[in-house]
């Protein structure tokens, strides 16, 4: 069996349909605003959740930490949950780009409630702390397991954004995700967010790229934020192509990651030394081990000697994630080996 890569669902290579999508592309310099593919590329996905404007970005955090510094002011606070991907792995971006700090909520699973939210908002006219204009929510949650919202809930923050002047943030890093899983549609989402950033290189199976949505003026604004931390590329289309590729061809197949996910799940439930799985909703399986029985760092060294290679997040956690280039004959490999390790 070849290597299987369970780590992330960024491990995935271009296919050769898609490498040939990406050498024909039309390109020319974005900086200009002159790459039709990049154009294109943002126009279809502005279009997809129903927003005024879109920008493409390098990377998922540029577009997190350009919003974040578009809707703040330095010295003031955002709300988040203590898992948002924002705060623990973005490099401490918050605080170096925006001179923002977050006040953490300590939701489930990656998921605040609105009165949670409601609670950690500093009263605006106390000077002494600092001034709360930020929410930002995840969805899927990468540290809570692949979770995915309850719409109600984020209408219901969305009516406390607006009652107290927040802005409101979405890390759609794998929102293609959520909206299979929970059939929604991405024009729900634009039409409930100031900004929401996409990631094509997660599920969707891109080697690169992000997607920032919102409005004309916000996305106006975004292209000198985009500059300054230096994510200005030139004939970039050959990444858009990919996305265009992406968006068409590899988006509705997620449900097979979901359910090879759930099945994965499963098997881990019926192991020995598997003392807890938890729900898994999308591609994310996140499950702990029986210590009495097995270390973490030996579980993970029996797959790896089997070629399954999975990662480790702290705390007793270890997580696999399924994504387009785990096949059907991987994942049935997958299975019996989890099984025949008891
Ligand atoms: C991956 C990810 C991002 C962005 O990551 P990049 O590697 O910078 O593209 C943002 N938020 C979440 C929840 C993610 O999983």
């Amino acid at each position: 069996m070849e290597e299987i890569n369970l780590i992330s669902d960024t491990v995935t290579r271009p296919s050769k349909k898609m490498l040939n999508a990406m050498m024909s592309a039309k390109v020319g310099d974005d900086v200009f605003k002159n790459d039709p593919t990049i154009n294109a590329l943002e126009a279809k996905v502005a279009n997809l959740f129903g927003v005024e404007a879109a920008l493409f970005f390098p990377s998922g955090t540029m577009t997190n930490q350009t919003a974040i510094k578009l809707h703040t002011q330095p010295g003031d606070q955002l709300i988040c949950d203590k898992y948002a991907h924002i705060y623990n792995y973005e490099g401490g971006g918050v605080s170096f780009n925006s001179g923002v700090s977050c006040k953490l909520v300590d939701g489930h699973r990656g998921m605040m409630t609105a009165s949670q939210v409601e609670d950690a908002i500093n009263p605006p006219d106390f000077y002494h702390s600092p001034l709360t204009t930020l929410v930002c929510i995840e969805n899927t949650t990468n540290k809570g397991g692949g979770a995915c919202w309850d719409f109600n809930e984020l209408e219901k923050i969305k009516k406390i954004c607006v009652e107290n002047k927040l802005k409101y943030h979405l890390d759609g890093a794998r929102i293609w995700n959520a909206l299979i899983a929970k059939k929604e549609t991405p024009k729900q989402y634009g039409a409930l967010f100031d900004s929401i950033s996409v990631c094509l290189s997660k599920g969707l199976g891109c080697p690169v790229g992000s997607v920032l949505l919102g409005s004309e003026e916000l996305v106006h604004k975004a292209l000198r934020i985009r500059k300054i931390l230096g994510g200005g590329m030139r004939q970039a289309g050959y990444l858009a192509a990919a996305g265009i590729y992406a968006l068409d061809n590899h988006w509705k197949r997620m449900a097979e990651d979901h359910l090879r996910a759930k099945e994965i799940g499963e098997a881990l439930k019926a192991m020995a030394t598997v003392k807890k799985v938890e729900p898994i909703e999308t591609n994310i399986i996140i499950f702990e081990v029986d210590e009495n029985q097995i270390s973490e760092a030996e579980f993970l060294a029996k797959l790896k000697q089997r070629n399954i290679h999975i990662i480790a997040m702290g705390q007793g956690k270890l997580r696999m994630v399924t994504h387009m280039d785990f096949t059907q004959k991987m994942h049935e490999y997958t299975l019996l080996t989890l099984a025949s390790l008891g």
